[in-house]
C-alpha cells in the first residue's frame, strides 16, 4: 500500500498538476455515462474522485465501491472542467483524476447514512455511534471539544498550575448526588466509590503545597440524565491557595473571554467583564440562579398592588406570605387563546394554581380578572411592570420559590418566542453570595448549599447557629445564556471550622470521622487558606459548539436512561465474577 500523501479536505487550485494518493471512505458515488464520480473523505474534508473508463482497472475498481467503502486512490488534482466547480466545497475547484484506485476494506450497507446529517431517532445514531461520529458535524463538536482543552492547558499551564490526577477508585465524596460503587475484590463486603468530583482530593493538594491545581477531571454522579447532564462528566476542575474569591474570578473570566476568541470567533460575548448579581437578585429578578442574561425582562413584585385588589385569589396569597409577581411580554398582546393556554399550561405544569393574563390592546386592557379590578388597580399593575401598548403581562401567585420558578421559565418561554436567545451572543455572569444552607424539609435538616467544605462569609458567621438560613456564603458561580457553567468557593481550611460546619449539617461526629477524617486531620497540619472552582466542560463545549444538548460533544454518551447502546452497557457479569465479589443477587424482577 502507498502512502497517503494528502488529506481529502486540503487540495485547492493551487495542487493543480499534482499527484496525490489520497485514503479515506466513500462518502457518496455517482455513475454519469461511462464516469464514475465519488466524494472521497477524511477527517479534513471531501475530495471529489474522477474515473475515466481508459483506466481499466481503477474504473472497473469504482464501479464496485459503495458508500462507507474505504478507499486508496492515486491520480493527478486537476481544475474541475468549466462550469463543473462547487463553491459548497472548500476542494470544489478541483478533482482527482484516478490512476489506481485500491480497496482497502468493503463495508457493508450502513444503517444510518453518514453523509446525511442526522434525523434519525437517537437510538439509532448511539447505537451505531462510530458511524454517526463520522458525520462532518460531530467531527467538528469533538474538533471544538480538542480545542477547548488545548486552550485551557496552555492558559493555565502559562499561569503556573500544575495538572495532577487523581483517583477513580476512591471513597464517598459527597457533592449532592447518589454515588456509584464498586466491590472490592481483596477487601469482600467493602465497596470503592467513584468520585463526585475531585472536591477533597482538590483540598488535600493545597495542604501539600501546590498552591495551583487543575485538572479536567471525570466525575460520575448516579442521577437522572438531562440534556445538561450524564453520569459521569468532565470538569475543569480548579483550586488554588492564599487567594480571594476575586482572584478565581478573575482567573476564570480570563479564560472564558480568550477561549471564546480562540475557539467560537463567531460568537459575540455580550459584556465584559461579566456582569455579576447576588443570589438574591438573580432570584428576585429573574427566578433562577442561573439567568439568561441575553435579554431583560426581569419579573416585577407586585405583592403591594396585588394586596389590596379586588381580586382574591392575589388578595389570598399574598394575606398566606405568598408573593404575586409579573413578567412583561412586548408585542404579546395578540396572543390567541390558544397561545394564551400554552403559557397557563406551562405554568401549571411547574406548580402554579393559574396564569394571570393582561393585554394591552388598542380598545383597553383586557383581562379575564379585569371584572374584578377598578381601573386604578389596573394601571397600577400596568405602570409597575412598565408595559407599553401592544404588551402581554403574566402575573402568577403563591408561594415565593414557585412564583420564581413558574415565572422564571415563562420569561424563558417569552424569551424564546421573541427570538430573544440568539445563539451567537454569550451572557456571561457571575452569580454571587449563595445562601450557605438550604432547609431540607422532608429530612429537618439543613444541608450544604454547594457542598460541606464551603466558608461563610465572615461577616455573616456569627449567624450560624442563631439563623442558619441567613448565612451567605463564600461561593460564586458562573453561568452563560441560562446554562450553569460552573462553580465553586472559598473553602474551609480550619479544623474547628470543618467541624462546626459538620455539626450544623448535624453530621454525627463518628460519621465525620468516617468520612472526611482524612480532610480534617489534615486541617491540623498546616492547611494553607484556598478556593477553587470547577467549570463543567461538557457544557462549555456545547455552548461554544452551538448545540443545546451535551451528548452532541460527547463521543459516547449514555441514553437518557443510563445505558451505552453501542456496548450494551450495563449487562450482567458472570457468576465467576459476583462469587469472587463474595456478591449475592436478589433480584424481584431481573434476569438471574
Ligand atoms: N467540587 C465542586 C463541584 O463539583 C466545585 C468546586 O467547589 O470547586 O461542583
Amino acid at each position: 500500500m502507498s502512502k497517503k500523501t494528502h488529506t481529502c479536505g486540503e487540495l485547492r487550485a493551487a495542487h493543480a498538476g499534482q499527484t496525490v494518493t489520497l485514503m479515506g471512505w466513500v462518502n457518496r458515488r455517482r455513475d454519469h455515462g461511462n464516469l464514475v464520480f465519488f466524494d472521497l473523505r477524511d477527517r479534513w474534508g471531501l475530495a471529489q474522485v474522477t474515473v475515466n473508463p481508459d483506466q481499466d482497472t481503477a474504473y472497473q475498481t469504482a464501479t464496485e465501491v459503495r458508500p462507507e467503502y474505504v478507499v486508496a486512490v492515486t491520480g493527478i488534482v486537476q481544475p474541475r472542467p468549466e462550469g463543473m466547480a462547487n463553491p459548497d466545497m472548500p476542494t470544489g475547484d478541483v478533482e482527482v483524476v484516478a490512476q489506481a484506485v485500491e480497496i482497502l476494506n468493503p463495508a457493508k450497507t450502513p444503517p444510518i447514512y453518514v453523509h446525511m446529517d442526522g434525523g434519525e431517532d437517537e437510538a439509532l445514531r448511539l447505537r451505531w455511534r462510530y458511524l454517526d461520529l463520522r458525520r462532518q458535524r460531530m467531527q467538528h463538536n469533538l474538533q471544538v471539544r480538542h480545542r477547548v482543552y488545548q486552550f485551557i492547558r496552555g492558559y493555565l499551564d502559562a499561569r503556573d498550575f500544575i495538572e495532577i490526577e487523581t483517583p477513580i477508585l476512591l471513597k464517598s465524596t459527597p457533592e449532592g448526588a447518589r454515588d456509584f460503587v464498586v466491590p472490592s475484590r481483596f477487601h469482600p463486603g467493602k465497596f470503592y466509590a467513584l468520585p463526585q468530583s475531585p472536591q477533597q482530593l482538590k483540598q488535600l493538594l493545597m495542604v501539600a503545597g501546590f498552591e495551583r491545581y487543575y485538572q479536567i477531571a471525570r466525575c460520575f454522579r448516579d442521577e437522572a440524565i438531562r440534556a445538561d447532564r450524564q453520569l459521569e462528566f468532565t470538569q475543569l476542575d480548579i483550586e488554588m491557595s492564599f487567594v480571594e474569591q476575586e482572584d478565581v474570578i478573575q482567573l476564570v473570566e480570563g479564560m472564558f473571554t480568550g477561549l471564546v476568541g480562540a475557539v467560537a470567533p463567531h460568537k459575540r460575548l455580550l459584556s465584559s467583564p461579566f456582569p455579576r448579581l447576588t443570589y438574591a437578585e438573580a432570584m428576585d429578578r429573574y427566578g433562577s440562579d442561573k439567568p439568561d442574561l441575553r435579554f431583560g425582562l426581569p419579573l416585577v413584585n407586585v405583592s403591594d398592588i396585588a394586596a389590596e385588589c379586588g381580586f382574591r385569589v392575589f388578595v389570598e396569597a399574598v394575606a398566606a406570605g405568598g408573593q404575586v409577581k409579573g413578567l412583561r411580554a412586548p408585542g404579546c398582546a395578540g396572543y390567541t387563546r390558544k397561545q394564551l393556554d400554552e403559557l397557563e399550561t406551562l405554568a401549571k405544569s411547574l406548580g402554579a394554581r393559574g396564569l394571570v393574563w393582561m393585554a394591552l390592546r388598542e380598545d383597553g386592557v383586557k383581562s379575564p380578572v379585569a371584572k374584578f379590578l377598578d381601573d386604578g388597580t389596573l394601571t397600577d399593575f400596568v405602570l409597575r411592570l412598565e408595559a407599553e401598548p401592544g404588551d402581554l403581562l403574566l402575573l402568577v401567585a403563591g408561594e415565593p420559590d414557585m412564583v420564581a420558578q413558574v415565572l422564571g421559565r415563562l420569561r424563558l418561554e417569552v424569551g424564546d418566542r421573541l427570538g430573544l436567545r440568539d445563539p451567537d451572543v454569550l451572557a456571561f455572569a457571575w452569580v454571587l453570595d449563595f445562601p450557605l444552607l438550604e432547609w431540607n424539609a422532608e429530612e429537618g435538616r439543613w444541608d450544604a448549599k454547594h457542598h460541606p467544605f464551603t466558608s461563610a462569609k465572615p461577616e455573616d458567621a456569627h449567624l450560624l447557629d442563631t439563623d442558619p438560613g441567613a448565612v451567605r456564603a463564600n461561593a460564586y458561580d458562573v453561568v452563560c445564556n441560562g446554562w450553569e457553567m460552573g462553580g465553586g468557593s472559598i473553602r474551609i481550611h480550619r479544623r474547628a471550622d470543618q467541624e462546626r460546619m459538620f455539626r450544623v449539617l448535624g453530621i454525627p461526629d463518628d460519621r465525620v470521622q468516617a468520612e472526611f477524617g482524612h480532610l480534617i486531620e489534615a486541617f491540623q497540619y498546616g492547611a494553607p487558606p484556598h478556593g477553587g472552582i470547577a467549570p463543567g466542560l461538557d457544557r462549555l463545549v456545547a455552548i461554544l459548539a452551538d448545540e443545546d444538548d451535551i451528548r452532541e460533544v460527547i463521543a459516547f454518551p449514555k441514553t437518557t436512561t443510563a445505558q451505552d447502546l453501542l456496548f450494551g452497557a450495563p449487562s450482567p457479569i458472570t457468576d465467576a465474577q459476583l462469587r469472587e465479589l463474595h456478591i449475592k443477587l436478589d433480584l424481584e424482577t431481573g434476569e438471574r
